[in-house]
C-alpha cells in the first residue's frame, strides 16, 4: 500500500485536507446549482449503466478524493435525474435550497443522534422550536406539538398506530392475532388518497381490506355524505372505525378534501360508537400553501384533527427528507410507542425524548436545515415563493384552456396542473398522451409525470423549484406544443 499524505493516522481526513476537499466540493455544488438547468433533467442512462461503470468489488487501498470526485462527475452525475432542475415538473417538484444544503452539511458534521434530549439538547429543542415556528406559519392550533419524521409515509404510519392505541383495544400489549374479542377495524380515506395510507394498514397488520376508499366528487374531493354512509354501514356490521384520513392536496390532482365536513362526520360516528375515531390530515404537499394568507383556508378544519402531516421537503425548499408531523396529544404517541430499555433510561426531567414519539430510535438532526431555511427566507420570503409557484401554475392553466388540442383534467388549486391532449379525431388518446410525455421527457429539456383520472391517461405539470422562471416555463410549454404538433 502506498502511504497517502491525505490520510492521517486515524485514516480520516486531516483538517487541512478537509478544507481543501471541502472547498472543492462547495465549488462543485455552487457550479452544479448554477448549471443544473443546462443538464438533461431526466437521466438519459440505460438501466445497468451506472453499475457497469463501477468496480464489482470495493477498493482495498485508500483512493484519493480527486479520483472519487472525478467519478462523481463521470458516473454519478450522468445517472442523476435532476430534481433541482428548473424544468423538473414531475410528481411534486422540489428545491434543495442553499441554506438547506448547508444545513445538511452541518448535520453530517455534527453527526448527532437525537434519540434522547441529552444525546443532543440542541437537536431536540431546535426541532421543537422550528416545528412551532412552522405551526405558527400555518396557523395550526397552539396545542399542536411537532416532531420531524423522514417522510409523510412514516408520519401516517405513526398516526394510524396512535389511532389504534387511542381506540383502547390493548393492541400494543395483546397484538391482534387470534383475538376473538377484536372487531374488524377500518380506516377511511378517499379513492384519491395516497398509497401510504394503505401501506400503513399493511404494516400495522390491519390489512388492505381495512382501508375504505370513499367516493369523490367531480373535483376529486372526498364526499362527506359517502363517508358518513360507509361509516354507518360499517358500524351496523360490527366494524370498529379507527381513523379518517382526508387529504389537503391529493397526489394526482391536488384536490382538497373538505376537512370540516369530514370532522363533522367523524364527531357523529364517535358519538354513535361511544369511542375515539382519529382524524389524521395528510397535507404532505398542499398543507404548506397555508403559509400564504390567501391560501390559509386550505387548512380549514385541521384545527379539529388529532394529527397532521406536511412535508417541508416537498414545498418548503428543504432538502429531502424532512416531514413535519403534528399531534394534538403527544401522550397518545408515547403511550403507543414509548419503550425504554435500561440503557436508555435517564434522570432528565421535563424534557422530550423524541425516541418515544415513533418507531425510530436513532434520529438525524433534521431540524437544523429546516431552521436555516426558515431563517434564510423569512416567513414573507417563503410565502412569496409559494405564491409565485401558484401564479406560474395559473399561467399553465390559461395556456391549456386556450390551446385547441389540450384540456384541463382537474381544477388546479395549488401549483400542479393536470391536463391532456384531447384531439377530436384521434382514436387512442391514452397512447397519444403517453407518447407526448415520453417525447418531452426524452428530450432532456423538461420532465413531466402522469396519472390516470377517470380511466384516462393524464399529464401532470408540477411547479416547486425556485429556479423555475416564467421564461423557462414558457419554453417547456413550447416544447410540449412542438411535440404535440408532431404527434398530431
Ligand atoms: N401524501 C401525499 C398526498 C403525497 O402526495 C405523498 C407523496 O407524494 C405522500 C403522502 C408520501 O410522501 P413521502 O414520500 O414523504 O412519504
Amino acid at each position: 500500500m502506498t502511504p497517502d499524505p491525505a490520510h492521517d493516522s486515524t485514516g480520516d481526513m486531516p483538517p487541512a485536507a478537509f478544507r481543501e476537499h471541502g472547498y472543492a466540493v462547495v465549488d462543485r455544488i455552487a457550479s452544479y446549482l448554477e448549471e443544473v438547468g443546462e443538464l438533461p433533467v431526466l437521466s438519459p442512462v440505460e438501466p445497468g449503466w451506472v453499475a457497469d461503470q463501477l468496480p464489482a468489488t470495493p477498493p482495498s487501498d485508500p483512493e484519493s478524493m480527486e479520483q472519487i470526485l472525478a467519478d462523481v462527475d463521470a458516473i454519478v452525475v450522468p445517472g442523476l435525474t435532476h430534481w433541482n432542475h428548473p424544468a423538473f415538473h414531475a410528481y411534486f417538484a422540489i428545491t434543495g435550497s442553499g441554506p438547506g444544503i448547508l444545513g445538511e452539511a452541518l448535520t453530517a458534521a455534527f453527526n448527532v443522534n437525537g434519540m434522547l434530549w441529552r444525546t443532543s439538547p440542541a437537536a431536540t429543542e431546535l426541532e421543537q422550536v422550528t416545528l412551532d415556528w412552522l405551526r405558527q406559519l400555518l396557523e395550526l392550533p397552539a396545542g399542536f406539538a411537532g416532531v420531524i419524521m423522514d417522510t409523510a409515509s412514516m408520519a401516517t404510519l405513526v398516526a394510524l398506530a396512535a389511532a389504534r392505541e387511542a381506540a383502547g383495544l390493548q393492541i400494543r400489549t395483546q397484538g391482534m392475532a387470534g383475538r376473538a374479542d377484536l372487531p374488524p377495524l377500518a380506516i377511511y380515506a378517499s379513492t384519491e388518497t395516497h398509497s401510504s395510507i394503505e401501506k400503513a394498514a399493511i404494516t400495522l397488520g390491519l390489512g388492505q381490506r381495512s382501508v375504505r376508499k370513499v367516493d369523490v366528487d367531480e373535483a376529486y374531493r372526498m364526499d362527506p355524505g359517502a363517508l358518513r354512509h360507509t361509516m354507518l354501514e360499517d358500524l351496523r356490521a360490527g366494524v370498529r372505525p379507527l381513523a379518517v384520513v382526508p387529504t389537503v392536496g391529493t397526489t394526482a390532482t391536488t384536490s382538497i378534501d373538505p376537512v370540516t365536513a369530514i370532522a363533522d362526520v367523524r364527531d357523529e360516528i364517535e358519538e354513535e360508537l361511544g369511542g375515539k375515531v382519529w382524524l389524521h390530515v395528510d397535507g404532505a404537499y398542499g398543507g404548506l400553501a397555508a403559509i400564504c394568507e390567501e391560501h390559509r383556508h386550505v387548512l380549514d378544519g385541521v384545527e379539529r384533527a388529532d394529527s397532521f402531516v406536511t412535508n417541508p421537503h416537498k414545498w418548503l425548499f428543504t432538502p429531502i427528507d424532512c416531514s413535519a408531523f403534528y399531534v394534538r396529544d403527544p401522550d397518545v404517541l408515547t403511550t403507543a410507542f414509548s419503550l425504554v430499555p435500561d440503557y436508555l433510561e435517564t434522570t432528565d426531567h421535563d424534557v422530550t425524548n423524541y425516541m418515544d414519539w415513533g418507531v425510530q430510535l436513532g434520529r438525524r438532526f433534521r431540524a437544523l436545515k429546516l431552521w436555516m431555511v426558515i431563517r434564510w427566507f423569512g416567513a414573507d420570503g417563503l410565502a412569496a415563493r409559494i405564491r409565485e409557484h401558484v401564479r406560474l401554475a395559473g399561467l399553465v392553466v390559461d395556456w391549456v384552456e386556450q390551446h385547441p388540442d389540450l384540456e384541463l383534467a382537474a381544477p388546479a388549486p395549488f401549483s400542479t396542473v393536470c391536463f391532456r391532449a384531447a384531439l377530436d379525431d384521434h382514436d387512442d388518446l391514452d397512447a397519444l398522451n403517453a407518447a407526448l410525455m415520453e417525447r418531452v421527457n426524452r428530450s432532456g429539456r423538461a420532465y413531466l409525470s402522469h396519472t390516470v383520472l377517470d380511466g384516462r391517461y393524464t399529464l401532470r405539470l408540477a411547479i416547486g423549484n425556485l429556479r423555475t422562471t416564467e421564461e423557462r416555463l414558457r419554453d417547456t410549454l413550447a416544447l410540449v406544443d412542438e411535440h404535440l404538433a408532431d404527434l398530431a
